[in-house]
């Protein structure tokens, strides 16, 4: 009798412990995705992702065809979809690794009660996550809403499980049930092919995986601390896709970066930092998972009567990176070029949106979700209300980013809006970051007209600043 496991956010063969143990019954696996536009509502994946998707699982049914077994596709309503193809195989146990958004959480629980009532076994293990959101507990046993001791209970809790063997064969059932095509999914996009620059960027899937993992070692590892805010560097790891899709575990990345660090490989100092923004993504998720409406409702309540503006224009402009600030525009643009964004540049852009457009901060998290291929529900979703000031252990609302300063210090010769923002590229570093200052014969020179060639900017810096504090005054 053949066994069933389901992959959803996990896809890779090592380290994956509900397959391992799928593997270890000894009766034949069958391995399955299923694509369900349905059960999530809002949160089906995006454009974005649906890119990465096809990739990544082009990646692993490759993989687990050399380990001799055969990945089915199935696209519906998975509460549908499993029970059908358990129905089809005859398996008599199912095994997947645990998701943690609401929706995943319902989801979830509602067919495990109905496989079980059919006497079909239910196992769920973590395959996530350092550690179960429900595990790191303050004193008085609630979840954490302040970083800091999260992550230093994080590191008391002691050892980080091993990690899991990983799957190189795989025996198969003896005949293998319908499978859809994945080119049928239509998850690339055509016309016009706005992927097309991210194939020069990223490498979906497991191997891709450990390549960027190895990368950082070998290199902005040693410097991450102070690299890691600086857009103009390639100073980070860009592992978020991977993770997102469980192309590599933070287990193994825990295990392997305090390996070279005990080798002396990596100075404690900065691995020590890289580690605690592994955590930051642990802290996200028990964010969700013990408010598992926070997608929707800020975490502070006073926020919930917030007078956000409406205003389709400027909605626009800071979509189509067009709002006139260099290194606004800069990091929306890279959004449309790679589908990822620095992370400094992530909060100068999301601060730009709620406090100098006072748009709404759902907006900007709703845009990152179709554009980004790190969409993820629960990074997404705690950074957001992070950086409008309505989360937990957030930034607050009256510290208001200056795009200006912080250009000026994170891309100090403005290198990355020169990458990214092509019509300021001759501009000289003195003016990069603030053009309707410089002098008219330094535009001229640099071929910029403003309001023709480059926005002038949408909104005036220190007006939007006072309007954002009378806002916030007036739900205080
Ligand atoms: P590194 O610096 O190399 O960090 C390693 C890993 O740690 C990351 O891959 C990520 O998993 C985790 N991490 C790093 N920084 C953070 C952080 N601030 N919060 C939580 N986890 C972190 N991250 C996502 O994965 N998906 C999102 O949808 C997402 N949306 C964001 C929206 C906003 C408004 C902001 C300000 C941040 C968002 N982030 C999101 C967090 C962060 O920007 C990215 O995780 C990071 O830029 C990814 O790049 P990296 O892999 O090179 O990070």
């Amino acid at each position: 009798t053949p066994v069933l496991f389901w992959f959803r956010q996990d896809l890779r063969l090592d380290d994956n412990p509900a397959l391992r143990a799928a593997i270890e019954t000894g009766q034949p696996v069958v391995t399955v995705f299923v694509l369900d536009d349905e059960t999530p509502g809002d949160m089906a994946y995006g454009g974005a992702s649906h890119w990465w998707l096809h990739r990544s699982l082009d990646s692993l049914g490759n993989q687990i065809k050399e380990a001799g077994s055969k990945l089915i596709l199935r696209r519906g309503d998975a509460n549908d979809v499993i029970p059908k193809l358990i129905d089809d195989v005859g398996a008599n146990h199912v095994f997947w690794n645990r998701r943690y958004a609401k929706w995943q959480v319902e989801a979830d629980k509602a067919l495990k009660q109905s496989l079980e009532d059919d006497d079909i076994k239910v196992t769920s293990c973590n395959g996530r996550l350092l550690y179960e959101p429900w595990d790191i507990k303050t004193k008085s046993g609630g979840p954490y809403r302040v970083f800091t001791p999260f992550w230093k209970a994080l590191k008391a809790e002691g050892k980080v499980r091993d990690t899991v063997t990983g799957i190189r064969k795989m025996d198969g059932p003896s005949s293998y049930p319908k499978s859809d095509k994945l080119s049928d999914w239509g998850l690339l996009p055509t016309k016009p092919n706005w992927a097309k620059s991210f194939e020069e960027v990223w490498e979906p899937g497991e191997k891709g995986a450990m390549n960027a993992l190895r990368d950082f070692l070998d290199g902005p590892a040693d410097s991450y601390k102070d690299d890691r805010n600086r857009p103009d560097r390639d100073g980070t790891s860009r592992l978020s896709p991977h993770l997102h899709f469980g192309e590599i575990s933070p287990v193994q990345i825990w295990h392997i970066v305090r390996d070279k660090m005990s080798a002396g490989d990596v100075p404690d100092s900065q691995g020590d930092v890289f580690l605690s923004e592994v955590a930051w993504r642990e802290f996200s998720y028990s964010l969700i998972y013990h408010n598992p409406d926070m997608h929707k409702k800020e975490l502070m309540e006073k926020f919930r009567d917030f007078p956000w503006k409406q205003s389709k224009k400027k909605l626009e402009a800071w979509q189509k990176g067009q709002t006139g600030y260099p290194i606004v525009d800069a990091g929306m643009r890279q959004l449309w070029r790679e589908g990822w964004m620095h992370n400094r540049v992530r909060m100068i852009v999301g601060s730009f949106l709620v406090k100098h457009l006072l748009l709404d901060w759902r907006e900007g998290m709703m845009w990152f979700w179709d554009t980004l291929v790190d969409a993820d529900e629960a990074n997404n979703t705690a950074s957001w209300q992070w950086i409008a000031g309505c989360g937990a252990d957030a930034a607050p609302y009256f510290r208001i980013f200056n795009p200006m300063t912080q250009g000026e210090k994170f891309d100090p010769d403005g290198d990355y809006v020169r990458k990214y923002v092509e019509e300021l590229k001759d501009m000289p570093a003195k003016h990069i970051h603030t053009p309707w200052e410089a002098p008219k014969d330094v535009l001229k020179k640099a071929g910029v007209e403003l309001g023709k060639t480059y926005p002038e900017p949408i909104v005036e810096h220190k007006q939007a600043r006072q309007d954002a504090l009378d806002a916030y005054q007036s739900i205080k």
